[in-house]
């Protein structure tokens, strides 16, 4: 058998209108609005899929036309650079909920964490109330072991569907990922999560929802405005925010962005901030952070497209 393979953007545009119809394919998208930090350029080709088949059928039409794809949640763990990002955007919403008995939830990788969480108190699933804080998506919390200081993402993950590089499905245990602090093997291999299923137990409604309220309320001290929560994951026995809130640069500015007065491991857009304003910013934390205790601090969020 002989495949043709096209690779320019050009063909896979067709292809994905062929599919999906002029209105929704976009051309020359501004990635800003579909990021937290509200910076970065625009994608060649954008697609927002709604369902998980939708999902693996761009991914297999964009490597057929052997195009970069990229895949996006809420943007919620990323900065996105100002000349954006070239081949194509998938936008994650596919967000198909069910729950199971004995607090099994199987959740599509779009689905908004908050909205799994309060889903959970309705069915009265307990064990998933930390999720009602962070923002983003299934896929993504799994790829990036997102969590709170005590439980993460890898506790609760009993299985996950996944398609590679080459098209094909997959369902894969937690002892497959290698998970740690905000690590998994998935972030590496560029696999990508379709569905999770996750382990949740019985629990008690008001209680679930108690909790839940409390978790918010510990989180009302965050920084407002665009940011992409901490951008540093903490070294070993310390915090990056107070090694940063040492080094005296809370409130400092590069263009519109700056490192917040109440947290120092956030970065916030305060006024039209570029993608290369909130990078000096890292940059500048990480060179003083080195070179007043010699720690390296190393990213959380994903540099995503193109940079010098
Ligand atoms: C105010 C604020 C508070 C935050 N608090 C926390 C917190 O307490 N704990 C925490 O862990 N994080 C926190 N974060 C970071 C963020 O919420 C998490 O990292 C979250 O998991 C990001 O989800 P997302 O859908 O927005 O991912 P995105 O930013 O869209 O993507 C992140 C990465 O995952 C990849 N990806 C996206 N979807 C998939 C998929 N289906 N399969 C595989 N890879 C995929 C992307 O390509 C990208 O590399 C916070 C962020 C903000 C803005």
């Amino acid at each position: 058998m002989t495949t043709t393979t096209i690779s320019d953007v050009n063909s896979l545009k067709r292809a994905l209108i062929a599919v999906w119809g002029e209105e929704r394919v976009r051309i020359e998208e501004p990635l800003a609005r579909y990021c937290n930090w509200k910076v970065g350029g625009p994608a060649d080709l954008l697609l927002v899929v709604r369902t998980a088949d939708e999902l693996i059928r761009a991914w297999r039409l964009a490597r057929q036309h052997r195009q970069p794809v990229t895949v996006l949640g809420f943007g919620a763990n990323v900065l996105i650079s100002d000349r954006g990002i070239r081949g194509f955007v998938i936008v994650n919403r596919a967000e198909r909920l069910a729950f199971h008995p004995r607090g099994l939830v199987e959740a599509d990788s779009g689905t908004n964490l908050a909205v799994l969480a309060k889903q959970a108190a309705l069915h009265e699933v307990s064990g998933l109330e930390f999720l009602i804080g962070i923002p983003g998506t299934v896929g993504a919390a799994v790829a990036v072991n997102a969590g709170t200081r005590t439980r993460w993402m890898s506790h609760v993950l009993e299985r996950v569907r996944v398609i590679d590089a080459h098209g094909r499905e997959r369902w894969l245990a937690p002892s497959d990922l290698a998970f740690a602090y905000r690590e998994s093997r998935l972030k590496h291999t560029g696999d990508l999560v379709i569905t999770a299923w996750l382990r949740g137990r019985p629990g008690r409604r008001d209680r679930i929802e108690r909790r839940m309220a409390e978790l918010l309320r510990e989180r009302q001290h965050q920084p407002a405005g665009p940011s992409a929560g901490s951008v540093f994951k903490n070294p070993p026995g310390d915090f990056a925010g107070r090694l940063i809130e040492q080094c005296g640069l809370k409130g400092y500015r590069v263009g519109g962005a700056k490192i917040s007065e109440r947290h120092a491991n956030f970065i916030v857009n305060t006024d039209r901030a570029s993608a290369a304003d909130i990078k000096s910013l890292i940059d500048r934390a990480k060179a003083a952070v080195a070179e007043r205790f010699g720690i390296r601090l190393e990213e959380e969020i994903r540099y995503l497209g193109e940079w010098e």
